[in-house]
């Protein structure tokens, strides 16, 4: 993650100021506001603003004049329900504003989530760093026989050395010829100047996916959740899963209660279609049921013993 000495100094001013406010702070996500958290072999996540936390949700649930707040414990039984019943607008009161660093194959993915605010470094006008994605050798992994979305085992010896190498050497090139047809070096003089240079907004065309771009990303709690469901899941490829694992971690600080009821009802909690549900039923009544004459297809089948922590 290699911040600037410049960006550095900028952060670290921006942490050492405050403003006094009426409105809440959280003081665990205080603690971590502005600082980058390393991801990936260049990227990085970081917040740099939030509105609300637990007790907003609770004020927006009971539409109250104050901040709504009642015992503890009563707040955490209303923020569980509200989870549990995907009562979800009071969660909108809560946002987050996210500075992310992150390669173009990652940034495809997450731009899916169209209920956020963004705002991408513009390579129209600026020059792309020289940094790209390169996967550390326990990520470099085969296909997946089984999965055409997934990885199999991670690739050895040879094969690996070279992948690697064909990887480094693609993006390097590709990267030397968008500073040449660029002709601009690192300060924006000309290389030759004899030569006119494309346009940036042109010659970025010829970059890798590896490439890292940044963006400002904001969203509000319950479509933040929604995005950590999906990408901190197992399903989702690594290098996505890994921004949203370190996204977890503030949001654990920034809304520890919601955190929780989110982590009990969303992320740890299993949903049984109708035909898993009469099966588990029947299990519980005694009957032997095998995936013939379940109702359940075979994947299904898999997929429900898997939740119950059954051998297929
Ligand atoms: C493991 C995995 C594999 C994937 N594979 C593919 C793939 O192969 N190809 C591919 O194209 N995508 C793929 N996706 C992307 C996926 O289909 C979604 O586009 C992405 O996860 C964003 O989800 P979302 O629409 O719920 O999020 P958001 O866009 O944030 O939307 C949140 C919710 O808001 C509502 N909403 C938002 N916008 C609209 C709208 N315009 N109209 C109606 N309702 C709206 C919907 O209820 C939606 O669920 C994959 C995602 C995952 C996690």
């Amino acid at each position: 993650m290699p911040l600037t000495p410049a960006q550095l100094s900028e952060i670290e001013t921006a942490r050492a100021a405050s403003t006094p406010t009426r409105r809440p702070t959280v003081p665990a996500l205080e603690a971590m506001l502005f600082e980058a958290m390393p991801v990936l072999d260049h990227g990085f996540v970081r917040v740099v603003d939030y509105l609300g936390d637990d007790a907003a949700v609770v004020q927006a649930a009971r539409v109250s004049y104050g901040r709504g707040t009642r015992a503890a414990n009563e707040d955490r039984g209303l923020i569980r329900y509200l989870m549990r019943h995907r009562h979800s607008t009071p969660f909108e009161m809560c946002e987050i504003k996210y500075h992310v660093k992150l390669p173009i194959f990652v940034a495809r993915q997450w731009i899916r989530h169209r209920t956020a605010n963004v705002n991408e470094y513009s390579a129209r006008y600026s020059i792309l760093d020289r940094e790209f994605h390169i996967p550390a050798p326990e990520h470099l992994a085969a296909q997946a026989a089984s999965n055409r979305q997934g990885r199999g085992a991670v690739l050895q010896g040879a094969e690996a050395a070279h992948v690697l190498d064909l990887l480094r050497q693609d993006a390097t090139r590709t990267h030397d010829h968008y500073a040449e047809i660029l002709n601009e070096d690192a300060e924006g003089k000309p290389l030759d100047p004899a030569r006119a240079g494309l346009a940036r907004e042109l010659a970025r065309m010829n970059l890798t996916l590896g490439t890292y771009t940044q963006w400002y990303w904001k969203t509000d709690l319950h479509n933040l959740l929604g995005f950590l469901s999906l990408r901190a899941d197992d399903h989702a490829q690594y290098e996505i899963r890994v921004y949203a694992e370190a996204m977890l971690k503030t949001v654990r600080a920034w809304v520890p209660i919601s955190f929780e009821a989110f982590h009990d009802y969303r992320m740890g909690a299993a949903v049984l279609s109708a035909q898993m549900l009469a099966v588990v039923r029947r299990m519980l009544a005694g009957d032997a049921v095998a995936q013939e004459g379940s109702g359940l297809s075979r994947r299904e089948w898999r997929e429900l013993m898997a939740m119950l922590g059954q051998a297929d």
